[in-house]
């Protein structure tokens, strides 16, 4: 079997369903599992509608309310002119239901948890998932009867092995040759039953926690360019599509910010040695990205990413000189508060390290005080460079630093793997950056890497 993902803006409207239908319809013979987001634009409106019922607005959230239905039901009577199948007509009016309760809970209690987060955000895939299975007359399987997960709200864990066996139960008898099965993307649930997400743009970490459970020999996801492309082409129109990449850059770049695939969604494809293709749903035939374990591209620079807002901290303390188990008391701290680091650089007094913008650094800072100063600069950015052979090329850093001789660095990581170069800038500095570098690394050949 294999698993096609669609994101929000390729089931957009009932165009687009068409279009996904057929494309699923098309896959018949490898008995497909489609695993869908929220239509383009629904996981944030349903944010927005909890955010406002939150601050006492209920009229505004119900009115968002009201626009995500009717938009909902628009899709479905454009794809059922003769009037909705009574099963789907039930389906949306319950969510309907659901989601005004969830709002009107939200209100009075002017309290919105992670988790009541989690329950309104859930309604997004629910909805597209009803809608594209009665077109296609497939079988429609809620995700979180598989997805087992912590209770991590807004940023789930998996569960693999309770995922494995769940999948066998809950899908594996549906699936087969000549039959789709429909199911979504992002939502999961704990083990008591509360619906959780892994995370914004998650569904490619679904499909990938699906075709690794279910053995699929392909983890196909369907977007809104053709493949994974040398930089973002928002930021650098010249960029290009790479036919294939190996799971090591493409989990390099999803990490530092490709945001073309989720930054975890080649983990379980590379336990499970699937390979993964990463297509354009209005350009089925048009080029695409291949990612395999196999693949050993030989490039000294592949793509770029970037990813943004970040912080970076500097730690400052006297006690570092000369003293060992310093960095370990001071990762210790962030362990406690469950921040996590990307980039680290060290001299002799201090340390500087990334981390997320929206950290929770104000209870951090305090407990670092205890024993260093710590300096906070905001609004950075990372800039990754990846390649397969970036460490072993000369000339690589040469010519990054000549492209960027006009702008800051602020903070540079290079050695910790062969593939990564990355450097701090402002996040004004980003897009210049970005394209700076891809005119000198990908619109001209890098030198020839060192055996
Ligand atoms: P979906 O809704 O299908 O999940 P996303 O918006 O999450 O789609 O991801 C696709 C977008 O990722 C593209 O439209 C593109 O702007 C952006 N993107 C960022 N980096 C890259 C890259 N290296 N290659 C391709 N797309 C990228
Ligand atoms: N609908 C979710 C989001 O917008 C998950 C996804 O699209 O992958 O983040
Ligand atoms: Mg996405």
């Amino acid at each position: 079997m294999i698993v096609m993902k669609f994101g929000g803006s390729s089931v957009a409207d009932a165009a687009c369903m068409r279009e996904v239908a057929a494309l699923a319809t098309e896959a018949l013979a490898n008995g497909p599992l489609v695993v869908l987001s929220a239509t383009a634009k629904t996981t944030d409106t349903l944010f927005e509608a909890a955010r406002r019922a939150e601050a006492g607005d209920l009229d505004a959230a119900l009115e968002l309310h009201r626009g995500i239905i009717q938009r909902h039901r628009g899709i479905a009577e454009d794809l059922f002119p003769a009037g909705l199948p009574g099963e789907l007509d039930l389906a949306l009016a319950a969510l309907g239901a659901e989601l005004d309760l969830l709002l009107r809970g939200v209100a009075l209690l002017r309290e919105l948890s992670a988790r009541s987060m989690d329950a309104v955000a859930s309604i997004g895939e629910r909805l597209s998932t009803r809608i594209l299975a009665a077109h296609l007359g497939a079988a429609w399987v809620d995700a979180r009867t598989v997805v087992r997960t912590d209770d991590r709200h807004g940023s789930a864990l998996p569960h693999f092995k309770e995922l494995n066996s769940l999948a066998a139960q809950h899908l594996a008898p549906f699936l087969g040759p000549g039959r789709a099965v429909v199911t979504q993307g992002y939502i999961g649930a704990t083990a008591s039953g509360h619906t959780t997400t892994l995370g914004r743009g998650g569904s490619d970490y679904s499909a990938a926690l699906f075709g690794a459970a279910l053995g699929a020999t392909d983890i196909q996801i369907w977007t809104d360019v053709e493949g994974v492309l040398t930089c973002d082409p928002r930021v650098v129109p010249e960029a290009q599509p790479i036919a294939e990449l190996s799971f090591m850059e493409a989990a390099e770049l999803a990490a530092f910010g490709a945001k073309v695939l989720h930054p975890a969604t080649i983990q379980p494809a590379v336990e499970a040695g699937i390979p993964v293709t990463v297509r354009h749903t209005r350009r089925p035939h048009g080029r695409f990205t291949t990612i395999t374990a196999e693949v050993r591209t030989g490039r000294p620079v592949t793509a770029l990413a970037a990813r943004g807002p970040i912080t970076v901290l500097t730690v400052s303390s006297a006690h570092m000189l000369n003293q060992s188990g310093f960095l370990a008391s001071l990762f210790q701290v962030f362990a406690r508060h469950r921040i996590s680091v990307d980039l680290i650089a060290t001299a002799e007094v201090s340390v500087s390290l990334t981390v997320d913008a929206d950290a929770p650094l104000d209870a951090l800072l305090e407990d670092l005080s205890a024993f260093a100063t710590v300096g906070v600069a905001r609004d950075r950015t990372i800039i990754a460079i990846v390649g397969e052979r970036l460490k072993l090329t000369p000339g690589v850093t040469g010519r990054c630093f000549g492209a960027l001789r006009e702008i800051n660095i602020e903070m540079i990581s290079m050695g910790a793997n062969e593939i990564n170069l990355s450097f701090v800038v402002r996040q004004e500095d980003a897009k210049p950056a970005l394209r700076a570098l891809h005119a000198a690394l990908m619109e001209r050949p890098v030198g020839e890497a060192q055996p």
